[in-house]
């Protein structure tokens, strides 16, 4: 795995135990060289740790997501990749490995938010000229905004819609702007303490509105998802897939 000095590389040692079989960190990280699973001394050298490895799970940086996925390519290794505010290379690098071994990329492994992907899409389809807005809250060290899962969110309530996101997405709103275009899909950010991730969908009508709302209270939720997206995936065909692939849920 990549990452274990970070919040979420912690929760996935904890959720992996005995199944990690490497652990690589940043050169400079203060926890290369010493042990941070049974047996497994963490190091910067990605090329010896994907060798060890049948599957790598990646919550790190854009950077981090990019220089693993070009070490996992001519190694065809399976990987599990959470990092979000990804680059069109970061993707590139992505697809590139996906096109020689399985690799999952989800911005959100809890069960709770891949049900809610589906629910948004059918509240969407349903009520195709409410007001649909999406709004996130984040502890106040996350670095990309807005949250990987809530453009999952505004891009399955698109979906539901059969609407291009890029063209009605309206992620920041400041000064005289104007009353709401009919069609836009909002997405609004809120940075503070030590929040793990909350989300909520608004459909507003006429005189009533539906909150769709997902509250993480514990990493826990997403490194169990990522062990179990590892788990699946190992021995499937090449390919790009997402969490709902793993938990056969259908949006
Ligand atoms: P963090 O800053 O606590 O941890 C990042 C870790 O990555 C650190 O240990 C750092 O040393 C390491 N790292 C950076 N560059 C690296 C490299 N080149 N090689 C190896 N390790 C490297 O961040 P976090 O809160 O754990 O979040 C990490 C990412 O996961 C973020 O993009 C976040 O948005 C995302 N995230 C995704 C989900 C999900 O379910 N998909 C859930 C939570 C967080």
């Amino acid at each position: 795995m990549l990452g274990p000095s970070g919040r979420m590389g912690r929760a996935v040692i904890e959720a992996a135990g005995s199944h990690v079989a490497a652990a690589v960190d940043r050169p400079d990280s203060p926890l290369v060289g010493t042990q941070v699973a049974e047996g497994v001394l963490a190091t910067h050298d990605i090329g010896t740790a994907l060798d060890a490895s049948d599957v790598y799970i990646d919550f790190t940086t854009p950077a981090g997501t990019r220089g693993a996925a070009i070490a996992a390519t001519p190694r065809r290794k399976a990987a599990v990749i959470g990092t979000t505010g990804l680059a069109a290379a970061d993707d590139e690098a992505i697809a590139a490995l996906a096109q020689l071994a399985p690799v999952v990329v989800a911005a959100n492994f809890s069960v709770g938010v891949n049900l809610l992907l589906g629910l948004v899409k059918q509240a969407a389809r349903a009520l195709p000229d409410w007001d649909a807005e999406v709004v996130e809250t984040h502890h106040n060290k996350k670095r990309d905004a807005p949250s990987g899962t809530a453009l999952a969110i505004a891009r399955s309530i698109a979906s539901g819609r059969g609407v291009d996101y890029d063209r009605v997405k309206r992620h920041t709103r400041d000064g005289d702007i104007g009353p709401r275009p009919a069609g836009e899909i909002g997405v609004s950010t809120v940075r503070g303490g030590d929040v793990i991730g909350e989300h909520t969908a608004f459909f507003f009508g006429p005189a009533e509105r539906i909150e769709i709302a997902h509250r993480a209270t514990s990493r826990a939720i997403f490194a169990a998802g990522a062990v179990r997206a590892a788990l699946w995936v190992v021995g499937k065909p090449p390919g790009r897939y997402d969490m709902l692939d793993v938990l056969g849920f259908t949006p």
